[in-house]
């Protein structure tokens, strides 16, 4: 067996490769490309899975504590500037003695307004206070695209956070918690009224739909005039909550009709004294993280290291300002250009294998290219961001709560004003420092943050074939999505239609099967087979992602011929470095008991899965390494899976 020899051209990898046994490439190019980090990274003690996207997150978030331990160790920026809030922010979080100290001192305020509640009228007014600072009791109010038209922007009622378990069984553990946050909030008789509160829960939760039915836009589709809100639920005041949160009495969409029913009786069966507990109580668990220790301990955020929950709560309150400094500081406008690069290559090579891809119709292939003319790939950071300088004069070193309270609120405004108008695509769900990405259908949009991109691996100094492979291939996965079976369900406009024909359908699930059978064949453990039909989606779209990569990496080395820098790539090929960085992208370790749980429910495969079962499929990874037919790696001519 050789030992992996390339080294030097991923310098980082370098000190590991040493470490494992690679192989050959023909035999398990997985492990060919990945045996030196799989050596060298034994999944760490509490973790049920590793891999270098995982130790990602964990740099990322280290990279947006310096940044904010800067923000906050400066104090002389401008008022108002994204440094000094984030700055202020995340100090008032880090001083712990001084939250600690605070107690519900912060929330005395609010508490003595709840204590005051005394008619039904008073529950609901207390309601919407708590709605305008995000704490959604009873239900959720929020913007989104409308489903039908997503180009217009509506206000969207669904469950509120419900932490009641569903099983009236299991309700202990929670009924002493709420005993336990009412207590710590001052409650003489927590205990007595948590029994109620969790009930008064309990039948609230009775109306909301279940998660997978809650997710489907096709079932929460209920638009609803002003009118028919009093008829769903005549208990609540909707013209003071519209009034009150500067609504339009219009563009409303009710996601669960039965909540709200539910919600009604329950305005009218329940004590107000069982209300005002519930009240104070979702208060409370909302605060909770932002509260002294006690109150920590009793929340989500018990045992999570101060710094990481001063991050996280920094982030989310201040998106943008905090998205703002770190692309200043890590993402370059270059690094943008490049990937924006690339996927405008990508979307280019997708189009012209949508013109010659044998089993779309003519009229489908139109509307393919169509989706293709409107997608929307938002990189880094958002083109405009929210300027959040009117929040000055409210956050303070003082007080985490009150700091958290007014950006909810600001944030609940910002939200509320969106609604009614034309959907504005450049408001993202998610903040540009994040680990994650996300594509949104109704907006034919894909979104990768700086801080995403990082995590995945971008470096700047990496040459293209390397891009291509490592990042490229993920994006174009990403793309054929839009086209695939279940993007066949959104047009380009985003709007609910069907684009396939039954015969292009037809055609595709042919096409599809053979990858189906060929992950089946896939054994986690002896006996254990990955579900072929569960994993389908992915995998295709992995193939498909792979060969549009591929080939837009030859346009773009065709058309600006590769530079390498010196010391890289010693010995390899661009076209096996593209393959490499794709392996290595997928690198991954599972516990037994894990990877056995993600044979069963996940429908990404595991990493290997993924880098073997794709690249048997293709002549270029076959011609990239000179394998013989009859290698492992390689599947004979008339078995190899083609869809896109
Ligand atoms: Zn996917």
């Amino acid at each position: 067996m050789t030992k992996y020899r390339a080294a030097g051209w991923l310098l980082f990898l370098a000190p590991m490769l040493a470490a494992g046994d690679a192989g050959e490439p023909c035999t398990d190019f997985y492990v060919y490309a990945n045996a030196g980090w799989l050596a060298a990274n034994p999944i760490p003690e509490g973790q049920s899975r590793w891999s270098p996207r995982i130790a990602g997150r964990a740099a990322n978030r280290r990279r947006l504590q310096a940044l904010l331990e800067e923000s906050a160790a400066r104090r002389g920026a401008p008022n108002g500037s994204p440094e000094r809030l984030a700055g202020d922010v995340y100090a008032s979080c880090m001083d712990e003695p001084r939250v600690d100290a605070a107690g519900t001192k912060p929330l005395a305020p609010l508490l003595a307004e709840i204590d005051t509640v005394r008619t039904k009228a008073d529950v609901q007014r207390l309601m919407r206070r708590l709605h305008a600072m995000g704490v959604s009791i009873g239900f959720a109010a929020a913007g989104s695209p409308a489903y039908r038209d997503p180009s217009r922007f509506v206000l969207n009622v669904a469950a509120g956070s419900f932490g009641v378990p569903a099983a009236a069984g299991e309700r202990d553990a929670y009924r002493k918690h709420v005993a336990a946050l009412l207590a710590l909030g001052g409650a003489a008789d927590g205990a007595d009224a948590a029994g109620e509160v969790v009930a008064l829960e309990a039948r609230l939760a009775e109306g909301a739909l279940d998660p997978a039915a809650a997710g489907d836009p096709a079932q929460t589709d209920h638009p609803t005039t002003f009118e028919q809100l009093s008829e769903l639920a005549p208990s609540v005041d909707w013209a003071a909550y519209f009034d009150e949160a500067k609504l339009p009495r219009a563009d409303v969409n009710v996601a669960e009709p039965r909540l709200l029913r539910q919600l009604d009786r329950s305005l009218r069966e329940t004590s107000v004294a069982v209300w005002r507990a519930y009240l104070r109580f979702q208060l409370l668990e909302a605060a909770a993280p932002y509260l002294s220790r006690p109150f920590v301990d009793a929340s989500p955020a018990k045992g999570k290291p101060r710094g990481e929950l001063c991050v996280e709560t920094t982030e989310a309150l201040l998106g943008d300002a905090v998205g703002k400094l770190y692309v200043q500081r890590y993402f370059p406008p270059a690094d943008r250009a490049r990937i924006e690069a690339m996927i405008e290559n990508l979307v280019a090579t997708l189009k012209q294998d949508v013109a010659g891809v044998p089993w779309m119709a003519p009229e489908t292939r139109k509307r393919a290219l169509d989706k293709l003319a409107t997608y929307d790939a938002q990189v880094a950071a958002p083109h405009f961001w929210r300027d959040d300088a009117g929040l000055a004069p409210q956050i303070q070193r003082e007080s985490l709560w009150a700091n958290v309270a007014a950006a909810r609120r600001s944030s609940v405004d910002a939200d509320r004003r969106r609604v009614g108008k034309p959907t504005d695509r450049n408001v993202w769900q998610l903040p540009a420092s994040s680990s994650l990405a996300y594509i949104d259908p109704q907006l034919n949009q894909i979104v990768l943050p700086a801080g995403f991109l990082l995590v995945i691996g971008y470096r700047p100094d990496a040459d293209d074939a390397e891009l291509y492979g490592g990042i490229g291939v993920g994006i174009a996965h990403d793309l054929t999505h839009a086209l695939d079976a279940g993007g066949a369900d959104f047009d380009a406009q985003g709007r609910p239609a069907r684009w396939w024909s039954d015969a292009d359908r037809r055609e595709f699930l042919v096409r599809a099967a053979c990858v189906d059978e060929e992950y089946a064949a896939f054994e986690v453990e002896p006996g254990l087979h990955l579900d072929g039909k569960k994993v389908e989606s992915e995998a295709v779209g992995d193939l498909g992602g792979v060969r549009l990569a591929y080939r837009a990496l030859a346009t773009a080395l065709a058309r600006r011929p590769e530079v390498v820098p010196a010391g890289v790539g010693a010995g390899t090929t661009a076209e096996q470095r593209f393959f490499l960085a794709f392996a290595r992208s997928r690198a991954e370790t599972l516990r037994p008991e894990t990877e056995r749980e993600v044979a069963k429910s996940d429908p990404h495969p595991p990493g290997r899965f993924r880098v073997l079962g794709t690249l048997v499929n293709m002549p270029e990874f076959q011609e990239a390494f000179a394998c013989k037919t009859g290698a492992k790696m390689v599947r004979p001519p008339e078995k190899r899976c083609t869809v896109w």
